[in-house]
């Protein structure tokens, strides 16, 4: 694909590397690392102007660029049937360019995965989209979106919506988990949703804010721990909903509040929120309430169940209660879910809540070529320039652990010569946006990041992911390091994973030393001692817990029934002592003749 300026390269398999302390020569100065780092093939790197926003007015920056939340979407109006018109100029905003799906050759390895279920009654997984039973709209949708299959998580939680059941899916980062669960919600309401939906102003006649404002009265929410993951969302409601009556808005800190409630006052039908500016306008019942939710969504659900945000939380989900109608379903996702926050979420769900759990819990998949090289604390700038101009010019995320550290190495690799861009909580949003935008366009191919960019950003093309500093097992531990590098490598695509590592994480050893023996991964010396004395791998949240947790006993088995529901987890497990039905995902994931997906 060739992206401004840039050419990104498909990561060839590179070599190991362990110890990079003899790589990192004398760093070149100046002008001479420019020229090197152009000689290598990397764009040059473009200063921020941090104050470029100050000079315009406020309506000349929008139309520069416009704020995530205000993207366009598909308009309803009252004259319309039950299906929209198309609209082209939209239809290619939503599915053409960055949005053109690049499925990898390699999604095989997503689907060797373990499924297995312990009850004996649930309907199969669906095989096919077409077989579904979905909104025709739906379905023209997600032939929009170039998706052909449902992954191994769609294929199981689309039944599982379909048929109403509350659910705590965990599958593999990349896996299409946000597909999951937004197209059998949606197509659930698109028939009902004249029926179901607040009323709204007919925008066909354009907006007056103190005429037609009504108030925002939501039918999902959908909550998520991070604005850009909630904007990214948001892009897919958007083209999951185009020619449907249900309209997407988003609301997150940072972005600018009036705008964000101008778009609910002009009707809004699924919500994306982050949990603080959700708060913030749950507190204003006039502009929003929820009180006609009927599916509450968590993405990254282990991590808005941590404790820091329990009290936004508890709140966000009683808001919910005031719903007087009983069928509000409950759904939460994430590609790590440990046993703690199992229990935080089974309060929230219904007893007959359905477990999908693709792979183990927590687990990384063979499409990610890991690689651990030891570097000391004093010579990771050097081992961080020579690894990126020892890569062809490609997409990469460097996780840091701390902010100063972002700004640092930014600076850095700019005085080199190398195309980077940073992003991190104090940036203002404008500018997280920005650097988001930069890095997709390949303006800067070369993202530094804090964790929080470690969850759910799907970029597509994003090759290489460096560890320069570990998470520690205090500080988001090996769940943080999957989500990291869960960040390439997407959708049966390729991707690299190179971490530093020296003694300062040697509390991360035996944790990273499992996982890269699950994934076929090469173990450098210097963590051999870590390894398994008996080579058995035993992960602390492997075992079904569930079932002796006292609320979930009993054989699940009639709980996909509607009318039974006996206290009892519909259960998809793998490594719940049976393997037998190892190979259930591979008739819900075919491949075509090539073998390819
Ligand atoms: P996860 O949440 O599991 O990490 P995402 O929902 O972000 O994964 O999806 C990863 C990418 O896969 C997205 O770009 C999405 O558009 C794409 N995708 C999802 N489902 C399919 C599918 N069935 N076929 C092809 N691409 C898909
Ligand atoms: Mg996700």
């Amino acid at each position: 694909m060739s992206v401004t300026g840039v050419e990104v390269a498909v990561m060839p398999p590179q070599e190991p590397l362990e110890d990079m302390s003899n790589l990192a020569a004398a760093l070149p100065g100046g002008e001479e690392s420019a020229a090197l780092a152009r000689e290598k093939g990397w764009v040059a790197p473009q200063r921020y102007n941090y104050d470029a926003y100050n000079t315009l007015d406020k309506d000349e920056v929008v139309n520069a660029l416009p704020w995530a939340s205000n993207s366009a979407k598909y308009e309803w109006k009252e004259e319309y049937g039950d299906i929209g018109p198309p609209n082209e100029e939209l239809e290619k905003m939503l599915f053409q360019d960055e949005y053109i799906p690049r499925v990898g050759k390699l999604l095989e390895n997503l689907r060797q995965i373990e499924v297995t279920a312990e009850t004996t009654e649930r309907p199969d997984p669906i095989k096919s989209f077409d077989e579904a039973g979905l909104h025709p709209i739906t379905l023209n949708n997600i032939k929009l979106c170039g998706y052909v299959f449902p992954t191994p998580v769609q294929a199981y939680c689309i039944p599982a919506v379909m048929t109403g059941h509350d659910l705590i899916a965990v599958a593999q980062t990349g896996s299409g988990k946000t597909a999951a669960f937004l197209i059998p919600v949606l197509s659930r309401l698109m028939g009902k949703a004249k029926k179901l939906a607040a009323p709204r102003p007919d925008l066909s006649n354009g907006f007056n804010e103190s005429l037609d404002s009504v108030r925002a009265e939501p039918l999902v929410l959908i909550v998520v721990p991070t604005r850009e993951l909630a904007t990214q969302i948001f892009d897919e409601a958007r083209r999951l909903c185009y020619r449907s009556m249900l309209r997407p808005c988003v609301i997150y800190g940072g972005g600018p509040t009036r705008d964000q409630r101008t778009e609910l006052m002009k009707g809004c039908d699924i919500l994306i929120a982050t949990p603080g500016r959700l708060i913030d306008f749950m507190d204003r019942p006039n502009i929003l309430t929820l009180c006609r939710v009927r599916y509450t969504i968590i993405d990254e659900a282990d991590e808005l169940l941590q404790a820091d945000w329990e009290a936004e939380f508890t709140k966000i989900l009683a808001g919910g209660d005031v719903n007087e109608d009983a069928d509000h379903r409950y759904m939460m996702f994430s590609a790590t879910f440990n046993r703690g926050c199992r229990q935080v979420a089974r309060k929230f769900l219904a007893n007959d809540y359905v477990r999908i759990r693709i792979g183990r819990v927590g687990s990384s998949h063979l499409n990610v070529t890991q690689q651990v090289v030891w570097a000391e604390d004093s010579m990771k700038k050097k081992c961080l320039y020579d690894l990126l101009m020892a890569m062809p010019p490609s997409r990469t995320i460097v996780f840091v652990n701390t902010k100063p550290q972002a700004d640092l190495l930014d600076d850095f690799l700019f005085n080199m010569g190398l195309p980077s861009t940073s992003i991190h909580s104090d940036r203002t949003q404008r500018e997280r946006e920005d650097a988001i935008r930069a890095f997709k366009t390949a303006k800067s191919p070369i993202l530094i990041a804090t964790a929080v960019s470690a969850r759910g950003l799907d970029i597509k093309n994003v090759m290489h992911v460096v560890n320069y500093d570990l998470p520690s097992i205090s500080h988001g531990g090996i769940d943080e390091y999957i989500h990291r590098i869960g960040r390439t490598a997407r959708i049966g695509n390729q991707g690299l994973a190179t971490s530093f590592y020296n003694e300062r994480n040697s509390d991360m050893g035996p944790d990273l030393v499992k996982i890269l023996m699950e994934c076929n991964q090469a173990i450098p010396d210097f963590l051999q001692s870590e390894a398994p004395p008996d080579g058995v791998l035993k992960f602390d949240d492997d075992t079904d817990d569930e079932a002796g947790d006292g609320d979930n006993t009993g054989g699940a088995g009639d709980a996909w029934g509607a009318a039974a529901a006996p206290a009892a987890a519909v259960d998809f497990t793998a490594n719940a002592g049976d393997n037998a039905t190892a190979t259930d995902a591979q008739g819900a994931w075919p491949v075509d003749a090539n073998g390819d997906w």
